[in-house]
């Protein structure tokens, strides 16, 4: 095998995996260079995302819904099970059997685009060579582009390090094998929702612990303060607001966490703690300091809107760039910089990002939330529709959320959809669709849905933007 490709691509997360695929379709020669191993310590392919991240967390929370459905829902639909059991060990084996045929996906997926595979870890060194590294040793490979994907990781904090035992990150909460009675996760972002959502469904008593006083601070505020009563006052998830842990002490069985907010100091004790504060990129030693690649003030690899980095030839994707830490931004900037290496014109429109937490209900937005318009001083009108007068819905047992759209007042162009309710995460995808195409409201008014679906509450939103909802009073 000769060491010189087309295009190297460092790291095969969904930003390196599909950026090496597209190259190969665009009919270069094509390598791609990954160090994550399995818990068996065999290479695996598809980075944090397939491994520990968005894939075994849709698993477990999928898994989890189903118990809390037999749990709390069955009965009204008149379906008795009696106490129902649940198996922990073998919820954890089928998300990694999940893992295990993605991940192996991608290898098979690799092997028909014909990319090389290398497993190791890459550094760049001087001339466009990469510099691969595993229990074997060092081999140089050099490549006429280089493609960056090198990811994130947790961000750890000093008060409460992982020691993966009782205080654990994303990817060990992903491997409890007992339900603890006590759990506490510090930070109220994205994982600390849904993977507290996924234990206090199968039984442990939850707190979440939130530095800022401000719940989910990017969601639109009404949907922001729905999802938050729904949490706690429905789920039961005890979330505390303005609360900065100050401190951690692990003892056999429990970690006890020190904290204050404005009532003074705490203490509560916790039989896991999950810490879920932030990923930061994966940029350490990634390069030979000498070349002078350019990283930003967060440690992100510096990159125009093109994702060119400072080093002609050399690119960067993902979440080690600018932009939300999101799988699909990453892949989607793979595919451009592919093509644009192709000489093809590319683009990656960054305002048409959607963002997804995957909470009961689901919360989905993209675009700007109505605080956003009033800051940039945007004349904008509103319009919204709750899931409670959706027939699907209701036949659905899911009463709450809505689907709120804010347009231009004077255009009528979609700026923003925010939406909290079932499947949130599929319904976004046709307000992407719309404001990809620049639609107004009044486009997709004029778009006959399907009757009964969920996608109703969509069509009556845009109308009660103009005022002329059907199935509310407006
Ligand atoms: P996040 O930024 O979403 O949330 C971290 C939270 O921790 C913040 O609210 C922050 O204020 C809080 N925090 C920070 N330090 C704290 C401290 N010392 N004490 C208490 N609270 C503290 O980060 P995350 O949830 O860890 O997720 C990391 C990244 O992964 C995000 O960028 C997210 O976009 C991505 N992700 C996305 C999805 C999805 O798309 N559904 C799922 C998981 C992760």
């Amino acid at each position: 095998m000769s060491n010189k490709f087309d295009v190297i691509v460092v790291g095969a997360g969904p930003a390196g995996y599909v950026a090496a695929i597209r190259c190969a379709q665009l009919g270069f020669n094509t390598a791609c260079v990954d160090d994550w191993q399995d818990k068996e310590g065999k290479p695996s392919l598809g980075g944090t995302c397939l491994n520990v991240g968005c894939i075994p967390s849709k698993a477990l929370l999928d898994s989890s819904e189903k118990v809390e459905q037999a749990n709390h829902e069955f009965a009204s639909h008149g379906i008795s099970t009696g106490k129902i059991s649940v198996d922990i060990e073998k919820m954890i084996a089928r998300k990694d059997d999940i893992v295990s045929n993605l991940t192996k996906g991608i290898g098979g997926l690799f092997k028909a685009n014909k990319i090389t595979s290398l497993h190791g870890r890459g550094k760049l060194i001087a001339n466009k060579q990469i510099e691969v590294t595993n229990d074997k040793g060092t081999e140089v490979y050099s490549a006429d582009n280089i493609i960056l994907a090198v990811g994130s990781e947790p961000i750890a904090i000093p008060v409460a390090e992982v020691d993966n035992n009782l205080i654990v990150d994303n990817a060990g909460a992903l491997d409890i094998n007992a339900v603890p009675k006590k759990l506490g996760v510090i930070g109220a972002g994205v994982i600390g929702l849904e993977l507290g959502s996924v234990w206090n469904r199968l039984g442990s008593q939850v707190t979440i612990l939130e530095a800022i006083d401000t719940f989910l601070p990017t969601v639109d505020k009404q949907l922001a303060r729905e999802a938050q009563r729904t949490f706690t006052k429905t789920q039961g998830l005890d979330i505390k607001l303005g609360a900065r842990v100050t401190g951690s002490k692990t003892s056999k069985k429990s970690v006890k966490v020190s904290y204050a907010d404005k009532d003074g100091d705490h203490t509560e004790s916790f039989d896991k703690l999950i810490v879920a504060v932030g990923r930061r990129p994966k940029t350490n030693d990634i390069a030979d300091p000498a070349l002078g690649l350019k990283l930003d003030e967060r440690g992100r690899i510096d990159v125009d809107d093109s994702c060119r980095t400072s080093i002609d030839g050399v690119w960067a994707v993902g979440d080690a760039v600018k932009g939300p830490m999101l799988a699909h931004k990453g892949s989607e900037e793979g595919v451009a910089v592919a093509e644009m290496i192709a000489g093809q014109h590319a683009h990656i429109n960054h305002d048409t990002v959607p963002w997804v937490i995957y909470t009961h209900p689901e919360i989905a937005w993209v675009g700007i939330t109505e605080e956003q318009a009033k800051e940039q001083g945007i004349n904008y009108k509103t319009g919204f529709f709750p899931f409670a007068a959706n027939g699907r819905s209701l036949a659905m047992n899911e009463k709450g959320g809505r689907v709120k759209m804010i347009a231009d007042a004077d255009t009528d162009r979609i700026l923003g959809v925010h939406i909290l309710g079932p499947s949130a995460s599929e319904l976004i995808s046709e307000a992407v669709l719309a404001m990809e195409y620049s639609a107004s409201t009044e486009d997709i008014a004029r778009t006959i849905h399907g009757h009964p679906t969920l996608s109703e509450a969509m069509h009556e939103a845009a109308l009660s933007v103009d005022g002329r909802a059907l199935h509310k009073v407006n």
